[in-house]
């Protein structure tokens, strides 16, 4: 369970799926589920750019925000297909996913997490920033040295006071949409180690850490009921509206 002063935050990231119809039944759903009451964690929705002002415009009022799945480092310029954070800050977005570990296996490189989290910080918006191993790297036992490396280059530039707008997420990338979620145990090693890292630069105590990695309505509340974790990064269970508004209700304990 997350130290007091640290509200759980559940984040859904739909990665490229819902066309924007399907975005604005699934909002519609979700409303009716929050039902004007306040939810049991802080919940965020990460959809498509397509369907970003949408989903902003239809979960205003809410406690529900929405951040993106990735900015661009550059405010603006030559960079056909990719969109900046000033772009997405401009559509009511609050937020955005940085170092996605998809987003690091099609090239995003420690330094480009880097500078994409400072644009993002720059733009105000509030970042996930993503970090983990992959299975070879766990069962060569290099966990540690990954964690180390990524969140010593995402954070470089970081101070203190830039604590409320980080979150960090543990997604071992062995548990990303594979159905092996981690054990409460291993998440929670992890997590720490996470927090212990960013807390080189931020306010460790303060600063918010996610799990990211097959986390469903059945398995959530083992993960979010440890100390050094926070909430959930959810992709697959957060594409249905109910799945997810059960994983948020499970960071009730
Ligand atoms: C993710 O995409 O960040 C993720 C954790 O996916 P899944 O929940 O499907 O494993």
């Amino acid at each position: 369970m997350s130290a007091p002063g640290r509200r759980p935050l559940v984040a859904g990231n739909w990665k490229m799926n819902k066309t924007n119809a399907e975005a604005a039944a699934y909002c519609e759903r979700l409303l009716v589920l929050l039902g004007g009451r306040e939810p049991a964690a802080e919940l965020a929705v990460c959809p498509p750019f397509t369907a970003l002002e949408r989903v902003a415009a239809a979960l205003e009022g809410s406690p529900a925000w929405v951040a993106a799945q990735t900015v661009h480092e550059a405010d603006a310029g030559a960079h056909t297909g990719e969109v900046s954070a000033p772009m997405v800050a401009a559509t009511g977005a609050r937020g955005t996913i940085v170092g996605h570990s998809e987003r690091r296996a099609a090239g995003e490189s420690d330094a480009q997490v880097a500078a994409r989290l400072a644009a993002a910080l720059r733009h105000r918006l509030v970042a996930i920033v993503c970090v983990g191993e992959s299975l070879a790297q766990r069962e060569a036992g290099e966990t540690l040295a990954v964690l180390t490396r990524q969140v010593r280059a995402a954070l470089a530039a970081m101070g203190r006071e830039e604590t409320p707008r980080i979150c960090m997420a543990y997604e071992p990338i062995w548990a990303i949409g594979t159905g092996r979620t981690a054990t409460p145990d291993i998440a929670q090693e992890a997590c720490a180690q996470v927090r212990a890292l960013a807390g080189e630069r931020l306010d460790g105590g303060a600063l918010r850490v996610l799990y990211g990695g097959s986390v469903t309505p059945a398995n959530a509340a083992d993960l979010m009921r440890e100390p050094d974790i926070d909430g959930a990064l959810v992709g697959g269970a957060s594409l249905d509206p109910d799945a997810f508004w059960a994983i948020v209700g499970a960071a009730a304990g």
